[in-house]
């Protein structure tokens, strides 16, 4: 076991044919903004069937977009699930609005409808949008939740980056794709390495909204506008014979530099090739990792399934009862990176956060710190084996002290 490689939480798949389509970018005549990014572009928003797609640099850059395109500010709130990455309830902070935790259903680390209509009573008026989460890839309650958003007359973006691949039912026998937007304004996913296909960074937005992608579009390279119909001041942007000045370009407001390159975009494209290999395959592994935990449960059990999806999954979390199995999560992990075997736990609460929590002050989200008390990630990558799932579920019972029939878990 000393002699096999050490197995990561998460892992990127890159092959030769990933390798050779960023050489070809790098010979080609543009490093950014130029054909391999109108291409990813137009392959995501094909694959999961959004009339666009906006590229950018990363998942958060992403989500900044989406918080700007729909003028989100000081004043507005943003309903956030407290179980998610940091830049979900980061990017309300950046526009100048604030954020409303809701809590999560600790089997599932989901917002439900329930849990949102809790945090829509304590944001009051102010609630301006909501960000649902894919968490570990299985995702919201889309149906009910847009649904109370738009009674409330909420935006609604779906933090996609766990669910890429994945599919809800939007009706009897219907299913659209994550990513679709049937039941949102957005939604944005992120290509850093440990997602589910890898461009090094970057990000993507997919919207059925001509005038958000436009907003986002102009955001994303600095706020400037090259359409002539659009052009403000008339005698500096038009000649004599009423022609537009070639050098011309507007900025009707500030924006940013949130491009992506040529060379992440070529990555990209060629690994959205790969999206269904890759998510076959996670879904074979959740399957054995299920298989393999299930006899240790109750100490030792898989992540709650919900009933309305086809998860597109990033993450395989356990559910521990450390304190019945009498280790501490510290102990356990380092146990495992002993065996070779890498974890992480996802996420730290948000409202724990010392930034958060000097600014909202202490509250209690029991669901959220339940999940976050008994979560452990193990290892879940498109490379991996079912031997694999094998090796990290010895170790694990092992650490947990579940492998010596002390009916300690055993049911
Ligand atoms: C990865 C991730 C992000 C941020 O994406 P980056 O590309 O790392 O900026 C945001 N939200 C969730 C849920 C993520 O997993």
């Amino acid at each position: 076991m000393a002699d096999a490689p050490f197995l990561p939480y998460g892992k990127q798949v890159i092959e030769d044919d990933d390798v050779a389509a960023v050489a070809e970018a790098l010979r080609g005549d543009f490093l950014t903004t130029g054909p391999s990014v109108a291409a990813f572009e137009d392959a995501f928003a094909a694959r999961v069937g959004a009339r666009h797609a906006v590229s950018c640099a990363n998942g958060t850059a992403a989500l900044h977009l989406t918080a700007l395109a729909l003028g989100l500010k000081p004043g507005d709130r943003s309903i956030v699930p407290a179980i998610t990455f940091l830049a979900t309830a980061n990017c309300a902070r950046y526009v100048g609005a604030d954020v409303t935790f809701a809590d999560v259903d600790p089997a599932t680390a989901l917002m439900t409808d329930a849990t949102f209509e809790d945090a829509l009573g304590r944001a009051g008026a102010a609630a301006k949008s909501v960000y649902p989460v894919h968490m570990n890839g299985q995702t919201a309650d889309m149906a009910a939740i847009s649904k109370r958003a738009r009674a409330r007359g909420l935006a609604v973006v779906e933090d996609a980056c766990h669910a890429l691949g994945g599919a809800y039912r939007v009706a009897d026998g219907v299913e659209a794709k994550v990513g679709a937007c049937r039941h949102s304004d957005m939604a944005i996913f992120s290509f850093h390495p440990v997602k589910i296909i890898a461009c090094g960074e970057g990000g993507m937005v997919t919207t059925n909204d001509d005038t958000l992608a436009a907003a986002m579009r102009r955001q994303r390279s600095h706020g400037m506008v090259r359409e002539p119909g659009q052009f403000e001041d008339k005698a500096q942007a038009f000649g004599p014979d009423g022609s537009s000045n070639p050098w011309y370009y507007e900025m009707p407001e500030p924006g940013f530099n949130y491009r992506l390159s040529d060379i992440h975009a070529a990555l990209g494209l060629s690994q959205l090739k790969k999206l269904d290999r890759f998510a076959a395959r996670r879904g074979k592994l959740v399957a054995a990792y299920d298989r393999a935990l299930s006899p240790y449960a109750p100490v030792l059990c898989p992540l709650g399934r919900t009933a309305y999806d086809a998860p597109g999954w990033h993450l395989y979390v356990a559910l521990i009862d450390f304190e019945r199995a009498g280790i501490d999560r510290g102990a356990c992990m380092r146990r495992l990176v002993a065996a070779g075997i890498g974890s992480q736990v996802h996420y730290l609460p948000l409202h724990r956060q010392p930034y958060y929590r000097r600014r909202y002050g202490a509250m209690s989200l029991p669901g959220a710190e339940r999940y976050y008390a008994e979560a452990l990630s193990l290892p879940l990558s498109a490379q991996m084996t079912e031997d694999d799932v094998g090796r990290v579920t010895r170790a694990l019972t092992a650490a947990l002290g579940l492998d010596n029939k002390t009916d300690k878990g055993r049911r």
